[in-house]
């Protein structure tokens, strides 16, 4: 299998801690994780490393309102190591403008605290949803029936809005524009998190079907999306599925959750599956909730494999470095022979 690397992940390397209560917390994206799958794919022959492509700007730029926003902020900072983070939210009812020149108004653009914008995290941002694109590119041109982008910063938490959770422009959403000229895409998220951002993408158009499985937000990140009877809107109505399932789950119910998704999805002809891929659903990952093994990724992988359509397979979350590799590793092997 091709697995898209990008080129200058190591240049956002946010270090960051914050005290919730008697919790500390820091932040958990580092370009470890990436290094950790590397290893783990390098090691085995069957997984031939490819370098992303560059795509034009207005790809990414035309999906996502804040472009400018990290753009400018990021050049505004005067070294590679600072770290800016919007901590001035609006809220209803205020005046906005949206500005795109003052890093102050950056509440308007972003959801949260904890998603910091540094000197490079817009070059490093736009590679991500670049790798994302090379396999959808691949994909299209029916070079290739399942590619895995090894993206970092992930891009499910960033929507048509506003941007947050460690995300910054939504990859799996761009690269689900770019091969919707050719045919219906159905988009699954199996990351830990909801994946709000690509929800709100495609809740009006009825081409594209969402799902996502995760920890019930009751009580899980993003908590204000991801419940069951988000459903899509309009004419969209019946092409959204949530699956909010709750902390301790294990593999058989899990496998429950992804057949109803397959069997939604084909009944909804897609021509092309995205899946956003996350493994902070492992029972050893710092921020997840989940039981899942190592070993039962393969499972998990040939499932969605049996639908027997046109695969991307983007890097989520997934913070245990210790595991990420072969719970990657293994989750690809069940798209193979
Ligand atoms: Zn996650």
């Amino acid at each position: 299998m091709k697995v898209i690397e990008k080129y200058n992940d190591s240049l956002h390397n946010p270090y960051w801690k914050f005290q919730l209560g008697p919790e500390a917390y820091e932040v958990k994206d580092t370009p470890l994780r990436v290094e950790a799958i590397k290893k783990a794919l390098r090691a085995d022959q069957r997984f031939q490393f490819i370098t992303a492509d560059p795509f034009p700007e207005r790809l990414i730029s035309r999906l996502h309102p804040y472009h400018d926003y990290i753009r400018k902020t990021g050049l505004s900072l005067q070294n590679d190591k600072e770290e800016f983070y919007p901590d001035l939210f609006p809220g209803e009812g205020a005046h906005l403008r949206k500005k795109v020149d003052n890093p102050l108004w950056g509440g308007i653009w972003c959801t949260d605290a904890v998603t910091p914008i540094m000197r490079k995290t817009y070059e490093v941002a736009r590679a991500s949803a670049e790798t994302a694109l090379t396999g959808a590119a691949l994909l299209r041109e029916g070079r290739e029936k399942a590619v895995y982008a090894l993206c970092r910063p992930s891009g499910h938490h960033a929507g048509p809005r506003v941007f947050g959770g460690y995300c910054y422009f939504n990859n799996v959403a761009t690269a689900a524009e770019y091969l919707l000229p050719e045919g219906r895409v159905a988009i699954v998220d199996i990351d830990y998190h909801h994946g709000n951002g690509t929800q709100e993408f495609f809740d009006e158009i009825k081409s594209v079907f969402t799902a996502s499985i995760h920890g019930d937000p009751d009580n899980e990140y993003p908590y204000f999306w991801g419940y069951a009877e988000e459903i899509g809107k309009g004419q969209a109505e019946g092409t959204n599925h949530n699956e909010p399932l709750p902390k301790g789950t294990q593999l058989a119910q899990y496998s429950e959750a992804v057949d109803r998704i397959l069997d939604m999805i084909r009944g909804f002809d897609a021509a092309y599956l995205i899946i956003s891929a996350g493994f902070d659903t492992h029972e050893a990952d710092p921020i997840g909730g989940f039981k899942l093994r190592t070993e039962e990724y393969t499972a998990i992988g040939k499932q969605f494999r049996s639908l027997g359509i046109p695969t991307l397979i983007c890097q989520e979350g997934g913070y245990n470095i210790d595991v990420l590799g072969a719970c990657v590793k293994n989750f690809l092997l069940g798209f193979m022979d």
